[in-house]
């Protein structure tokens, strides 16, 4: 078990449709301005009272987070729909088309709740369809087409005084975007980050991290690096979070570790809430 300060230099590459310049507490594609608006003219040609299951979204900037990750920028076509509904911890689902067949998949919204613009984070999946694709072919400009944001894994509007967000892998999207909007709300209580990865070079969002860290002294930030402590056990987990039963917990990794903390919960008679993100779900296409 390791609680490292990861303060190495940037490993992202930005590729960007208007040069941004960054400053400390922000992530770099939230700073620069719309580089452009495609927007309006396909929403604004339909009736306000039409569904719209799916809106334009077009590529502002495309970040390479680690070597299998990239952060897709997103400027939706009527920003003010994802802006106004969209809470931290929801999806999207993204459809779009591959050799001409459909496919579609969830992404969470990694970005914050209210930012001008929203992020999907995704992970390159070998043989995997959409991810591969997005990797491979997504160029700035092109257009995807996204869902409203859907989902419970989300903070209650009553904030507990104790939480812990835990994740591992690319799991950390959705509680990245609630560490983003609990830094932007002040959240006034004791907030612990416990993430889960192999090493520091995969540890998605790192510049990011540290920079919120810096600047919210409440937040513990856990990075916990199985390539030197091994696999994440019920006992170091306790160990890291002494008072971990008295932390409502939000949960996103792969099975096997939803599995082992759900257990823990069970084995411990917790009574604080585990709410639980799963990404694992049947390929539809
Ligand atoms: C609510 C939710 C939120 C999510 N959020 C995120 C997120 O923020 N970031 C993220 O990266 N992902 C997220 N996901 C996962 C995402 O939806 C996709 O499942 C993921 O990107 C893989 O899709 P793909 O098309 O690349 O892979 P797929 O083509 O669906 O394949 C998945 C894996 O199965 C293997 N496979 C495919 N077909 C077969 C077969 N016939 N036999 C054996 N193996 C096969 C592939 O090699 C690949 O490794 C989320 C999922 C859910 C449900």
């Amino acid at each position: 078990m390791s609680a490292v300060n990861f303060s190495t230099a940037s490993n992202r590459s930005i590729q960007s449709l208007s040069a941004t310049r960054q400053t400390a507490s922000r992530p770099a594609w939230e700073q620069s301005a719309v580089g452009f608006d495609s927007s309006s003219k396909t929403w604004h040609s339909a009736h306000p009272m039409l569904p719209m299951p799916f809106v334009p979204a077009s590529v502002l900037r495309i970040v390479q987070e680690t070597a299998d990750t990239k952060t897709f920028v997103l400027q939706a076509d009527a920003p003010w729909q994802v802006r106004h509904r969209a809470k931290a911890g929801q999806f999207v689902h993204l459809r779009l088309e591959i050799d001409g067949q459909p496919a579609t998949r969830s992404y969470c919204l990694s970005s914050c709740p209210g930012a001008r613009q929203l992020a999907l984070t995704v992970q390159h999946q070998p043989g995997g369809l959409v991810s591969q694709h997005l990797h491979r072919h997504l160029k700035l400009g092109d257009v995807l087409h996204i869902s409203q944001p859907q989902g419970e894994f989300v903070l209650p509007v009553q904030l507990p005084e104790k939480i812990l967000l835990l994740s591992a892998g690319i799991g950390i999207t959705g509680v990245m975007a609630m560490l983003r909007d609990l830094q932007k709300q002040h959240y006034p209580g004791d907030l612990a980050f416990f993430h889960v990865c192999r090493d520091p070079a995969e540890l998605v969002f790192s510049t990011d991290l540290c920079d919120i860290e810096a600047h919210m002294p409440t937040l513990s930030l856990i990075k916990h690096f199985t390539h030197q402590s091994g696999p994440l056990t019920p006992q170091a987990l306790r160990y890291e979070l002494p008072d971990l039963a008295q932390r409502s917990t939000w949960l996103c990794g792969p099975t096997e570790m939803l599995d082992a903390v759900q257990g823990l919960w069970r084995d411990d008679a917790i009574a604080a809430p585990l709410h639980v993100e799963n990404f694992a779900t049947a390929r539809s296409r």
